[in-house]
């Protein structure tokens, strides 16, 4: 088997191919940026890379009996340590992390942190020893996409290297062999922002159905909905919403201004949509403002559906000032 790279980081892979080839790895490095854009999937091939017997050629043979061991998932000298869901990762499991890479071992010791930000403060200073002293021979790997999260010391500690978003065409591709038509893949991924995390989790029917809502949220904003928006109970839910509103009025704005669907994020919606939709500027710009500030209720520890139920209670008001006269909605009425 072979390690892949994610298409569009190849020129990460070069980097640290180079870093091997001049022997010269460093003892520690932090992989920082966004979820879903490979990170895991390049620290794998990395530290397989590290781990195979066959030297001087700068990747994974595949072949060999330590690249075997890896595929398998059985090597003694590779560490995956990765929170539990919505958990932490305590200093217990960097105490033994330590005492494993500092049990002398021929060749190379590799350790792979997925979801660093989880490290608890003591799990940190425990994991900064480490890194002030790395035991001989070893490679730690922190992944994160919450670099801000980690000590400073620890942070510094590491060679960063930064992923960025993943290429537009990779996420369409990765859609595309999902099944989906190109023109709805080109929709999804313009809203997946590079990220095949958020791709995938757009995909899932309950997301697809809270982007009809929050379009249905700016269309017609109704007091005898809000009952609905209880359902609402995590923040990162409440989040999606409100970017997929966010999204929903630059694209009815932009709309308006260049009757283009090139540029458009929901650009999946058929055309006749994009016609029929007439809300006026002053609507989709006050909307914009409600948004944000629906945002910042989020941030300060406001519970989620009281921030949607505010965010109705505004977006009426507006709608009666100046919803859109003569406007038509293509939602159906009624419910
Ligand atoms: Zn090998």
């Amino acid at each position: 088997m072979a390690w892949g790279i994610m298409p569009g980081q190849e020129g990460i892979w070069k980097r640290l191919q180079r870093e091997l080839e001049r022997g010269r790895p460093a003892p520690a490095y932090l992989f920082s940026g966004p979820e879903g854009v490979g990170k895991r999937l390049l620290a794998e091939r990395w530290s397989a890379a590290l781990l195979c017997a066959q030297e001087g050629s700068g990747a994974p043979c595949g072949e060999c009996r330590s690249c075997r061991l890896l595929a398998a998932g059985g090597h003694p000298h590779f560490h995956l340590l990765q929170p539990e869901r919505e958990g932490s990762l305590g200093l217990a499991a960097i105490r033994r992390l330590a005492e494993e890479l500092w049990r002398s071992a021929p060749g190379y010791q590799v350790a792979v942190l997925d979801h660093a930000e989880a490290l608890t403060l003591e799990a940190q200073n425990a994991m900064l020893k480490l890194l002030e002293e790395p035991p001989p021979r070893t490679c730690q790997v922190l992944l994160t996409a919450r670099p801000e999260a980690l000590l400073s010391t620890v942070r510094s500690r590491c060679r960063e290297i930064k992923f960025g978003p993943l290429p537009r065409r990779v996420v369409i591709a990765w859609l595309e062999e999902r099944g989906y038509s190109v023109e709805e893949a080109m929709g999804l991924a313009a809203l997946a922002g590079g990220s095949l995390t958020r791709a995938a989790s757009l995909c899932q029917e309950r997301v697809r159905e809270w982007r009809e809502r929050a379009l249905e949220l700016l269309l017609q904003p109704r007091l005898h909905r809000l009952l609905s928006w209880e359902e609402v109970k995590d923040r990162e839910l409440a989040e999606t919403i409100l970017d997929f509103c966010a999204f929903w009025v630059r694209d009815l704005l932009l709309y308006q201004l260049t009757q283009n669907r090139q540029e458009l994020l929901n650009r999946d919606r058929e055309e006749t949509f994009w016609e029929e939709v007439q809300l006026a500027p002053e609507y989709l710009l006050a909307a914009g403002e409600l948004l944000q500030r629906a945002r910042q209720w989020l941030r300060s520890r406001v519970r989620p559906a009281a921030c949607l139920e505010g965010l109705v209670v505004g977006l009426m008001e507006e709608r009666r000032n100046n919803g859109g006269a003569g406007g038509r909605n293509p939602l159906p009425q009624g419910g």
